[in-house]
């Protein structure tokens, strides 16, 4: 699984709390650590995206 993150971000560090080892904030935006998610943290990154108030978060198949 990828991940990425839209221009829409609002900087509310949801993802970041949640998934501290994927997500970081940027100078605007979050930002991710990495694009392809380790199989132990796709739980946590999933639960960013769904908890992400702007659906910022895009999780695709590839890349
Ligand atoms: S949860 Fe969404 S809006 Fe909040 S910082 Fe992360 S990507 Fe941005």
């Amino acid at each position: 699984m990828f991940v990425r993150i839209e221009d829409t971000c609002i900087s509310c560090g949801v993802c970041v709390d949640t998934c501290p080892d994927v997500f970081e904030m940027g100078e605007d935006i979050a930002i991710t650590l990495v694009e392809k998610v380790p199989s132990t943290l796709i739980e946590q990154v999933e639960e960013a995206a769904y908890d992400c108030p702007v659906d910022a978060i895009i999780l695709t198949d590839e890349e």
